[in-house]
Protein backbone atom coordinates (compact mmCIF):
# COMPACT_ATOMS: atom_id res chain seq x y z
CA UNK A 1 0.00 0.00 0.00
CA UNK A 2 0.97 3.68 -0.64
CA UNK A 3 1.13 5.35 2.86
CA UNK A 4 0.91 8.56 1.62
CA UNK A 5 -1.92 8.02 -0.49
CA UNK A 6 -5.21 9.28 1.07
CA UNK A 7 -7.40 6.04 1.73
CA UNK A 8 -10.25 7.30 -0.61
CA UNK A 9 -8.11 8.13 -3.48
CA UNK A 10 -6.49 5.22 -3.11
CA UNK A 11 -9.75 3.14 -3.22
CA UNK A 12 -11.20 5.14 -5.97
CA UNK A 13 -7.67 3.89 -8.06
CA UNK A 14 -8.34 0.00 -6.52
CA UNK A 15 -12.07 0.24 -7.99
CA UNK A 16 -11.13 1.71 -10.98
CA UNK A 17 -8.91 -1.54 -11.79
CA UNK A 18 -12.44 -4.04 -10.92
CA UNK A 19 -14.58 -5.68 -13.60
CA UNK A 20 -17.43 -3.60 -12.19
CA UNK A 21 -19.56 -6.88 -12.08
CA UNK A 22 -21.13 -6.17 -8.89
CA UNK A 23 -21.19 -9.95 -8.42
CA UNK A 24 -19.80 -9.97 -4.72
CA UNK A 25 -17.91 -13.48 -5.32
CA UNK A 26 -15.34 -11.59 -3.13
CA UNK A 27 -17.65 -11.60 -0.94
CA UNK A 28 -18.27 -7.89 -0.60
CA UNK A 29 -21.75 -6.46 -1.22
CA UNK A 30 -19.75 -4.79 -4.79
CA UNK A 31 -16.44 -3.64 -6.00
CA UNK A 32 -16.17 -0.53 -4.54
CA UNK A 33 -16.58 -2.02 -0.67
CA UNK A 34 -14.16 -4.64 -1.75
CA UNK A 35 -11.91 -2.06 -3.14
CA UNK A 36 -12.35 0.11 -0.65
CA UNK A 37 -11.33 -2.92 1.71
CA UNK A 38 -7.94 -3.66 -0.46
CA UNK A 39 -7.20 -0.02 0.11
CA UNK A 40 -7.25 -0.11 3.61
CA UNK A 41 -5.23 -3.35 4.04
CA UNK A 42 -8.05 -5.57 4.91
CA UNK A 43 -8.48 -7.56 2.35
CA UNK A 44 -6.04 -9.42 0.12
CA UNK A 45 -5.45 -8.35 -3.84
CA UNK A 46 -6.97 -12.04 -4.95
CA UNK A 47 -10.41 -12.35 -4.33
CA UNK A 48 -12.11 -11.30 -7.52
CA UNK A 49 -12.58 -14.53 -10.14
CA UNK A 50 -14.21 -12.43 -13.18
CA UNK A 51 -10.86 -10.00 -12.63
CA UNK A 52 -8.68 -13.26 -12.66
CA UNK A 53 -4.97 -13.25 -13.07
CA UNK A 54 -5.02 -9.38 -15.17
CA UNK A 55 -6.86 -8.12 -12.45
CA UNK A 56 -4.36 -8.96 -9.70
CA UNK A 57 -1.41 -7.73 -11.84
CA UNK A 58 -2.88 -4.59 -11.96
CA UNK A 59 -3.96 -4.72 -8.20
CA UNK A 60 -0.44 -5.75 -7.50
CA UNK A 61 0.90 -2.65 -9.49
CA UNK A 62 -1.37 -0.59 -7.63
CA UNK A 63 -0.67 -1.25 -3.76
CA UNK A 64 3.32 -2.35 -4.81
CA UNK A 65 2.54 -5.62 -3.44
CA UNK A 66 3.44 -8.98 -5.18
CA UNK A 67 0.91 -10.89 -7.20
CA UNK A 68 -1.33 -13.94 -5.91
CA UNK A 69 -2.35 -16.62 -6.66
CA UNK A 70 -6.33 -16.24 -7.43
CA UNK A 71 -8.35 -17.67 -3.79
CA UNK A 72 -10.21 -20.03 -5.62
CA UNK A 73 -12.28 -20.28 -2.20
CA UNK A 74 -13.63 -17.23 -4.02
CA UNK A 75 -15.01 -19.03 -7.13
CA UNK A 76 -12.97 -19.28 -11.02
CA UNK A 77 -12.24 -17.05 -13.56
CA UNK A 78 -14.66 -18.30 -16.42
CA UNK A 79 -15.35 -17.54 -20.54
CA UNK A 80 -17.55 -14.25 -20.99
CA UNK A 81 -21.22 -15.19 -20.68
CA UNK A 82 -24.52 -13.51 -20.39
CA UNK A 83 -27.68 -14.26 -19.40
CA UNK A 84 -30.29 -15.90 -21.50
CA UNK A 85 -34.14 -16.29 -20.21
CA UNK A 86 -36.24 -19.17 -22.21
CA UNK A 87 -39.17 -17.06 -22.19
CA UNK A 88 -41.62 -19.72 -22.92
CA UNK A 89 -41.15 -20.67 -18.82
CA UNK A 90 -40.60 -17.02 -17.50
CA UNK A 91 -43.97 -16.29 -15.28
CA UNK A 92 -43.02 -12.60 -15.27
CA UNK A 93 -42.66 -12.26 -11.36
CA UNK A 94 -39.83 -9.83 -12.30
CA UNK A 95 -37.26 -10.78 -9.93
CA UNK A 96 -34.74 -11.08 -11.99
CA UNK A 97 -35.05 -7.65 -12.60
CA UNK A 98 -34.94 -6.52 -9.01
CA UNK A 99 -31.61 -8.51 -8.90
CA UNK A 100 -29.89 -7.40 -11.70
CA UNK A 101 -27.29 -4.42 -10.58
CA UNK A 102 -26.85 -3.17 -14.32
CA UNK A 103 -30.63 -3.27 -15.57
CA UNK A 104 -29.52 -5.17 -17.92
CA UNK A 105 -33.46 -7.30 -17.97
CA UNK A 106 -36.33 -5.83 -19.23
CA UNK A 107 -40.00 -7.19 -18.34
CA UNK A 108 -43.19 -6.18 -17.19
CA UNK A 109 -45.10 -7.93 -14.14
CA UNK A 110 -46.70 -10.78 -15.34
CA UNK A 111 -45.20 -10.91 -18.73
CA UNK A 112 -41.85 -12.61 -19.91
CA UNK A 113 -38.55 -10.83 -19.92
CA UNK A 114 -35.84 -10.42 -21.63
CA UNK A 115 -31.64 -9.65 -21.06
CA UNK A 116 -30.02 -7.14 -23.27
CA UNK A 117 -27.29 -9.00 -23.63
CA UNK A 118 -25.15 -5.95 -24.62
CA UNK A 119 -25.64 -4.82 -21.25
CA UNK A 120 -25.53 -7.86 -19.38
CA UNK A 121 -22.01 -8.24 -17.55
CA UNK A 122 -22.27 -12.12 -16.71
CA UNK A 123 -22.87 -11.76 -12.84
CA UNK A 124 -25.12 -14.74 -12.25
CA UNK A 125 -26.93 -12.54 -9.88
CA UNK A 126 -30.45 -13.39 -11.55
CA UNK A 127 -30.17 -16.65 -11.03
CA UNK A 128 -30.72 -17.52 -7.69
CA UNK A 129 -34.05 -15.70 -7.39
CA UNK A 130 -35.43 -16.83 -10.84
CA UNK A 131 -38.40 -19.52 -9.05
CA UNK A 132 -38.87 -21.23 -12.10
CA UNK A 133 -35.21 -22.12 -13.00
CA UNK A 134 -35.63 -20.50 -16.43
CA UNK A 135 -31.98 -18.54 -16.95
CA UNK A 136 -29.42 -19.85 -18.06
CA UNK A 137 -25.19 -18.61 -18.77
CA UNK A 138 -24.84 -18.96 -22.36
CA UNK A 139 -21.15 -18.35 -23.40
CA UNK A 140 -20.05 -15.51 -26.04
CA UNK A 141 -17.02 -14.95 -27.87
CA UNK A 142 -15.27 -11.67 -28.46
CA UNK A 143 -12.86 -10.90 -30.56
CA UNK A 144 -9.29 -10.50 -29.01
CA UNK A 145 -8.99 -6.83 -30.04
CA UNK A 146 -12.11 -6.58 -27.34
CA UNK A 147 -10.12 -7.99 -24.69
CA UNK A 148 -7.33 -5.26 -24.41
CA UNK A 149 -6.60 -3.62 -21.60
CA UNK A 150 -8.47 -0.62 -22.44
CA UNK A 151 -11.44 -2.11 -23.41
CA UNK A 152 -11.87 -4.24 -20.49
CA UNK A 153 -11.60 -0.68 -18.67
CA UNK A 154 -14.38 0.91 -20.76
CA UNK A 155 -16.84 -2.11 -20.41
CA UNK A 156 -16.00 -1.71 -16.59
CA UNK A 157 -16.45 1.72 -16.58
CA UNK A 158 -19.73 1.56 -18.77
CA UNK A 159 -21.01 -1.30 -16.14
CA UNK A 160 -20.18 1.23 -13.05
CA UNK A 161 -21.81 4.04 -15.10
CA UNK A 162 -25.25 1.76 -15.30
CA UNK A 163 -25.17 0.41 -11.94
CA UNK A 164 -24.49 3.94 -10.28
CA UNK A 165 -27.65 5.28 -12.44
CA UNK A 166 -29.91 2.70 -11.09
CA UNK A 167 -29.13 3.40 -7.91
CA UNK A 168 -30.19 6.56 -8.22
CA UNK A 169 -33.02 5.54 -10.55
CA UNK A 170 -34.13 3.48 -7.03
CA UNK A 171 -33.33 6.55 -5.17
CA UNK A 172 -30.91 4.80 -2.84
CA UNK A 173 -27.49 4.77 -2.60
CA UNK A 174 -26.92 0.88 -3.78
CA UNK A 175 -26.33 0.30 -0.06
CA UNK A 176 -22.50 0.20 -0.79
CA UNK A 177 -21.99 -0.88 2.35
CA UNK A 178 -24.79 -3.77 2.59
CA UNK A 179 -23.45 -7.36 3.54
CA UNK A 180 -23.64 -9.73 0.25
CA UNK A 181 -26.20 -11.96 2.19
CA UNK A 182 -28.88 -9.00 2.49
CA UNK A 183 -28.78 -8.79 -1.14
CA UNK A 184 -31.96 -10.17 -2.15
CA UNK A 185 -34.58 -8.34 0.12
CA UNK A 186 -37.23 -9.86 2.65
CA UNK A 187 -39.88 -8.75 0.53
CA UNK A 188 -38.41 -10.44 -2.52
CA UNK A 189 -37.69 -13.01 -0.36
CA UNK A 190 -41.69 -13.67 0.63
CA UNK A 191 -42.56 -13.36 -3.07
CA UNK A 192 -40.17 -15.81 -4.06
CA UNK A 193 -41.29 -18.15 -1.47
CA UNK A 194 -44.96 -17.77 -2.30
CA UNK A 195 -43.98 -18.16 -5.97
CA UNK A 196 -41.89 -21.88 -5.15
CA UNK A 197 -45.21 -22.76 -3.61
CA UNK A 198 -47.69 -22.27 -5.99
CA UNK A 199 -45.25 -24.05 -8.78
CA UNK A 200 -45.06 -26.54 -6.02
CA UNK A 201 -48.51 -27.51 -5.83
CA UNK A 202 -48.68 -26.80 -9.98
CA UNK A 203 -46.55 -29.84 -9.99
CA UNK A 204 -48.14 -32.03 -7.38
CA UNK A 205 -51.39 -31.68 -9.70
CA UNK A 206 -49.96 -32.24 -12.87
CA UNK A 207 -48.49 -35.36 -11.18
CA UNK A 208 -51.25 -36.51 -9.84
S1 LIG B 1 -16.39 -8.11 -9.99
FE1 LIG B 1 -17.40 -9.26 -8.37
S2 LIG B 1 -15.76 -10.34 -7.29
FE2 LIG B 1 -14.81 -8.72 -8.53
S3 LIG B 1 -14.64 -6.99 -7.12
FE3 LIG B 1 -16.56 -6.74 -8.23
S4 LIG B 1 -18.09 -7.67 -6.90
FE4 LIG B 1 -16.11 -8.42 -6.20
S1 LIG C 1 -28.93 -10.11 -16.64
FE1 LIG C 1 -28.34 -11.42 -14.90
S2 LIG C 1 -26.23 -12.01 -15.37
FE2 LIG C 1 -26.72 -10.26 -16.69
S3 LIG C 1 -26.01 -8.46 -15.56
FE3 LIG C 1 -28.17 -8.75 -15.04
S4 LIG C 1 -28.17 -10.01 -13.19
FE4 LIG C 1 -26.12 -10.14 -14.09
S1 LIG D 1 -37.15 -14.33 -12.27
FE1 LIG D 1 -37.48 -15.92 -13.81
S2 LIG D 1 -39.69 -16.16 -13.92
FE2 LIG D 1 -39.32 -14.24 -12.84
S3 LIG D 1 -39.42 -12.68 -14.48
FE3 LIG D 1 -37.27 -13.27 -14.25
S4 LIG D 1 -36.96 -14.90 -15.76
FE4 LIG D 1 -39.16 -14.65 -15.50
Amino acid sequence: MKPSENHSTLAQRVDALLPQTQCQQCGYAGCQPYAEAIASGAALINRCPPGGDEVIADLAALMQCKPLALDTSRGVTKKPSVALIEETWCIGCALCIQACPVDAIIGAAKRMHTVIADECTGCELCIPPCPVDCIQMVAVSRPVDQDSRETRAARAAHAKARYVARGKRLGESQSLDRPAEKVMEPGHRKKHAAVARALERARLKINK
